[in-house]
């Protein structure tokens, strides 16, 4: 089973389960997917919202959750060594501290903590807070390794 975040051309967003992928592309094509509260068939996937990565581990969709995937050409495989390349490069310089990332950012941003490049894992609401207050925190690379 597979579950789509949808949304019909009215702008009424709904979640539904398919057996699969292909037969949510098949039942949409045919226009049995339909929307629960003006019954429009005219229904599209919605666009997720993009993942905070530095809380990717918070995030990480679940086995049956889509999630957005690409089939490469050789330009984009250029790119992708190319993150790849950026993400060694800032986990070569930069200490990763892990699950206190939050809180050192901040003690940083505070001045009671001398500046050092870090990473570490944040939850979202820990990186919606940190942005709110003006803490510059970066979403890292991916890693591409996972999506070969
Ligand atoms: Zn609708």
């Amino acid at each position: 089973m597979i579950k789509y975040a949808l949304a019909c051309d009215k702008g009424h967003e709904f979640e539904s389960w398919f057996p699969s992928a292909a037969a949510y592309d098949e039942q949409a094509r045919r226009g049995l997917v339909v929307c629960p509260e003006c019954s429009s068939n005219r229904v599209a996937k919605a666009i997720m919202a993009p993942a905070v990565v530095g809380a990717a581990r918070a995030s990480l969709p679940s086995a049956e959750a889509p999630t957005e995937v690409a089939l490469l050409d050789r330009r984009q495989r250029a790119l992708r060594d190319a993150v790849r390349a950026l993400r060694r490069e800032i986990e070569a310089n930069t200490d990763d501290v892990g699950t206190k990332f939050a809180e050192l950012a901040r003690s940083m941003h505070a001045g009671q903590t001398p500046e050092r490049a870090i990473r570490g894992q944040a939850t979202g609401a820990e990186v919606e807070v940190l942005l709110e207050e003006g803490i510059g925190v970066l979403p890292m690379p991916a890693a591409p390794d996972k999506l070969n």
